[in-house]
């Protein structure tokens, strides 16, 4: 005769304790000193005298008590270009958000709205990079009717209104279309209802579009738009 098995115990259900909000972390900047900051550091990864900052133990053991970025990053997926080491940086120092073709959608742009609403940031970059991959494929739709397939098709519909937007414009198309890209994506964030653009009004964030270079290595800060 097999044995009774016993009760199952009764697990108490699990408490639920909202997060409390993230303090402004020490490495808080104003936009300007941001700016100056990722200059300096895409300066030291250009001279190839990279200091790797904040990726030792202590500084992950320190980031992981709050979330404290000094700025906020949009950039591409394409591997070439991540953000930490063109800028020369580490752990807790940018919050990033890729996707290729550095375009905007809904999660997106939810994603900014979070870096500036609750990790207070004042600076936030778009950074497209020179032969974008993304950027090619629209470009091939529009002027070859190139067919591309299933979900990147999302990606070259939400490029076209930049490559329509450079077609009229002297020299290269492709590079033409990628800084049109960056540009529209400033543009859209700048005036993004409700959190972007408060706080672009209110001026208590900088939208900026840079434009890294793949073969020097160098990110050119765009000039400023205004909403
Ligand atoms: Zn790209």
């Amino acid at each position: 005769m097999a044995a009774t098995p016993p009760p199952p115990t009764k697990t108490p259900a699990p408490v639920y304790v909202p997060a409390t909000p993230t303090p402004r972390g020490p490495d808080k900047l104003e936009a300007g000193a941001a700016l100056d900051r990722l200059t300096a550091g895409n300066i030291r990864f250009v001279a190839q005298q990279m200091q790797y900052p904040d990726q030792a133990a202590e500084r992950r053991l320190q980031a992981a008590q709050a979330q404290a970025p000094f700025a906020a990053v949009l950039c591409c997926a394409d591997a070439c270009t991540p953000p930490e080491v063109i800028f020369d940086q580490g752990l807790n120092d940018l919050y990033v958000v890729r996707v290729a073709g550095n375009v905007t959608d809904d999660p997106i742009i939810g994603s900014l709205e979070y870096a500036a609403e609750r990790l207070g940031v004042s600076l936030m970059v778009v950074l497209g990079h020179t032969k974008c991959g993304a950027v090619r494929a629209a470009l091939e739709t529009i002027y070859l009717g190139a067919e591309t397939p299933a979900h990147i098709n999302s990606l070259v519909k939400a490029i076209e209104p930049a490559v329509q937007a450079a077609l009229m414009k002297p020299g290269d198309p492709w590079l033409n279309a990628i800084t049109a890209n960056i540009q529209l994506t400033v543009t859209h964030l700048q005036s993004s209802p409700p959190t972007l653009a408060q706080k672009v009004k209110a001026k208590e964030l900088q939208i900026v579009g840079a434009l890294y270079d793949l073969d020097t290595g160098w990110v050119e800060f765009l000039p400023a738009s205004t909403p």
